[in-house]
């Protein structure tokens, strides 16, 4: 069992760091990648929690991208966490998320619930502040049922609290991630808003741009999805990545741990570290 896709409390996952590692452990995962959002916080504490379990542990870090106003997300596997580049990098993200909570705070007070702001940030424990973080406060303050329901009613794209974000480009992403001696992998390609023309270009642009892989097994992705990554892999000559995308116990469906049998002829990612 492997994951090289899995978020901790450092952004939006609902589990410290060791929690997670010890999760894992349970189920089995013998080698793991913490990848929270645009930041490395969580990564020392799981790497000493890995060693402590004898497990195999890859630093690792999902970068959010912006091309052609759409949103990306890029996973950096076996990065090293003291790259000055790569820490300027993120250090810019963090200020735009900060930026980008604010505003999503003045337009959902201005629909009626005073202290999204701050309460979100109190919720990112003042750190790593995702939409994640609204809909947990949104829920928990009785404005939303679930956090599902934040999100198709305020949250997500197109709606009264979605705020675009100008976040790193995708060369960008890319370059940070090779500074820091990472392997650059999209995450969950069937997952965006964009058609299969503009996937094609997507990938296009992140192979000559360097990138190195595909996530081919996703979290809650079927083997229809599977074969069609695989395809996108084998296409653009990507190493193949699995992972969960776990966030929480809570939602049933991704949990942490994923075989490590993969389709014939791709390259996995985790022989390329
Ligand atoms: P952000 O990067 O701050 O825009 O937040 C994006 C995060 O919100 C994603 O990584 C998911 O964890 C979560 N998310 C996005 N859309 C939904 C949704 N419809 N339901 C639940 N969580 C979502
Ligand atoms: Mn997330
Ligand atoms: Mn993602
Ligand atoms: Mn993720």
């Amino acid at each position: 069992m492997i994951d090289l896709h899995l978020h901790s409390r450092a952004s939006d996952g609902s589990l410290t760091p060791a929690q997670l590692v010890q999760l894992c452990a349970e189920r089995g995962v013998q080698i793991l990648a913490l990848t929270d959002h645009d930041c490395l916080r969580g990564l020392e504490e799981a790497r000493l929690a890995s060693q402590a379990a004898d497990m195999r542990f890859i630093p690792g870090v999902e970068i959010s991208v912006t091309w052609e106003h759409k949103t990306l997300h890029v996973v950096g596997l076996n990065i090293d966490a003291d790259s000055p580049v790569l820490k300027t990098g993120l250090a810019r993200m963090q200020q735009e998320r900060i930026e980008r909570a604010r505003e999503i705070g003045r337009r959902l007070e201005s629909r009626g619930y005073p202290g999204a702001y701050t309460g979100a940030l109190a919720l990112a424990e003042h750190g790593n502040v995702t939409r994640t973080h609204f809909a947990r406060w949104l829920q928990a303050n009785g404005h939303a049922g679930s956090m599902q329901k934040a999100f198709q009613r305020l949250l997500a794209y197109g709606k009264p609290g979605y705020v675009a974000s100008n976040w790193a480009g995708l060369e960008e992403s890319i370059r940070w991630i090779h500074a820091a001696r990472g392997l650059a992998v999209l995450a969950h390609p069937l997952r965006y808003r964009m058609t299969r023309t503009w996937l094609m270009r997507a990938l296009d642009q992140f192979k000559q741009a360097g990138g190195d892989g595909i996530e081919v097994v996703c979290g809650g992705g079927n083997r229809d999805e599977q074969a069609v990554a695989s395809d996108y892999a084998k296409r653009f000559q990507l190493s193949a990545s699995v992972g969960s995308d776990f966030h929480t116990p809570a939602a049933g469906w991704n949990q942490p741990g994923i075989s490590t049998c993969l389709p014939q002829n791709l390259t996995p990612v985790w022989e390329c570290f």
